[in-house]
């Protein structure tokens, strides 16, 4: 079945296979479904996180058999995670926490990124593609490392990976840089993650037509990163339901640190697939272009673009919008194109209050200080003693003062996309460390010693291994950069 479309044209739509392959539409669209399949929630209880993932995927990922979407689950989610619940929810104080983290690569990222890398190489097979295929990735921080970690000596696949020189971690930095694997390059880009992601998005629509290589992305633009991310609202859900805190039916909000609005709108995909949401709350931190555009109904690029605490928020573009933009606007293609359109030229653009208000019907935004952030892992580890990153800080800080100020009952999920040893110089400085030593891996050390938990092995590994990649360039170099990585200059 042909279910995918593109939210910039009224051509034919594609299958999850061909559709993961690309990465992007041909006319830069993004490939979105205009229905979604309904699932019974009491199927859907006591099944472990595979089943679980296997049962939500199997009817979005069409053009795959059954049984290879059976075998994509069962390799993404075997020993790689270090727990077997995959995404275990934790209840802290007053918030179900469920964390997204014990993946390889301690973010996230890895839910998805551990699959993707099977769901191409089987849409390779299926498609009887036989060009070499090209992964490029601008990440913020946390893709970088979650893909070339899952991609890494997958066969007929490289990747290359392009991060901003300036805003993410030394950790981050190290966890690419460090990354062995035969297949895989990585270079900084001067500059901010959206103008390394521009050029992305360019030097898609513009690279040559080429006999021997294709080009797709693991950024969340690609369908088969938003997919896998649906499972884990249905499993924090059954989670809060086999405790008990709620009955099958009940409503829950989830409040989602948000950047490229890629986890959030997975969650969308879960309520329009029959998750029982209220309401869901996006994140943001000081880059708050999520948060007016939801109070005011206008996208607003134009703006300083501030370097946080929680890198991988840090994004003025939030490409997944514009799936949410093409389901509210009843799936009107022409409607979304003149919005990026204008929002390419202008900067920005205002949508109908129509579906401005269908939006605000489920979706609010709070945006969370640099102080508010830091005193949620202050007053969360003093209070619970247990450590939030800064990115599950933004969500923890949001909910807080959304249900004080709405008086919301609602129970309220809070995703936490990261591990606190990712960030340990910010954490740190939240719990009020004087000095903080200077080095990273002594940083974790210190972090490891003050809440008596231990770094995952991986983070704390790459920081002793030497550097494999090290070139620096300018945006405007990528396209140039790519051809000849591809074979082609
Ligand atoms: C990527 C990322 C986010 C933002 O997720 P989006 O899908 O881009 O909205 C939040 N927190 C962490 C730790 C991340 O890596």
């Amino acid at each position: 079945m042909k279910n995918l479309f593109s939210t910039r044209s009224s051509a034919a739509p594609v299958d999850a296979a061909q559709a993961i392959l690309s990465g992007l539409a041909p006319d830069g669209g993004l490939y979105t479904p205009q229905s979604f399949p309904q699932f019974d929630l009491t199927s859907l209880q006591n099944l472990s996180y595979q089943e679980l993932a296997i049962k939500i995927l199997t009817p979005f990922l069409t053009g795959y058999s059954d049984s290879e979407v059976r075998k994509c689950v069962e390799s993404a989610y075997s020993d790689k995670f270090d727990t077997p619940e995959v995404t275990p929810v934790r209840e802290i104080g007053a918030f179900p926490v469920l964390e997204l983290f014990h993946g390889p690569t301690a973010a996230f990222k890895d839910v998805a990124l551990s699959m993707l890398p099977h769901l191409m190489a089987a849409a390779k097979k299926i498609k009887d593609d036989h060009h070499r295929t090209l992964i490029l990735t601008a990440t913020s921080g946390d893709t970088g490392s979650a893909a070339l970690y899952g991609f890494k000596n997958v066969e007929g696949i490289d990747i290359q990976v392009f991060y901003p020189e300036s805003g993410i971690s030394p950790i981050q930095r190290a966890q690419m840089t460090t990354m062995d694997g035969s297949n895989l390059g990585v270079a900084a880009v001067c500059g901010n993650f959206d103008s390394a992601q521009s050029q992305v998005k360019g030097i898609f629509s513009t690279f040559p037509e080429s006999e021997s290589v294709q080009l797709s992305s693991a950024n969340s633009i690609n369908f088969g990163r938003l997919a896998p991310q649906i499972v884990y609202y249905f499993s924090a859900y059954m989670d809060l339901v086999r405790n008990r805190s709620l009955k099958l039916g009940d409503k829950v909000n989830f409040c989602v640190p948000t950047g490229n609005f890629g986890d959030i709108l997975a969650g969308y995909f879960a309520f329009r697939s029959g998750l029982p949401v209220a309401r869901f709350i996006c994140a943001s931190n000081t880059n708050r272009v999520l948060t007016d555009f939801l109070e005011s109904g206008t996208y607003n690029r134009l703006r300083d673009f501030v370097v946080t605490s929680s890198p991988s928020m840090d994004i003025l573009i939030s490409s997944n919008l514009e799936r949410l933009l093409y389901l509210s606007n009843k799936c009107d293609c022409s409607v979304t194109a003149s919005l990026m359109e204008e929002l390419k030229t202008k900067g920005s653009y205002k949508i109908s209050d129509a579906s401005m208000e269908e939006i605000r019907s489920l979706f609010c935004g709070w945006c969370s200080t640099e102080e508010q952030t830091l005193s949620a892992i202050s007053s969360v580890f003093e209070d619970h003693g247990y450590l939030l990153d800064p990115h599950t800080a933004v969500a923890w800080s949001a909910s807080s003062r959304y249900q004080a100020e709405t008086g919301d009952t609602t129970p309220t999920i809070i995703l936490a996309t990261a591990s606190p040893f990712k960030f340990p110089r910010t954490v740190l400085k939240a719990l009020g460390s004087d000095p903080i030593p200077q080095s990273p891996s002594e940083q974790m050390k210190l972090l490891e010693n003050i809440s008596g938990q231990k770094a995952p092995a991986f983070l704390s590994n790459c920081l002793n291994l030497p550097d494999r990649f090290s070139d620096v360039i300018k945006p405007e170099e990528m396209m140039a950069y790519v051809q000849k990585k591809a074979g082609l200059l």
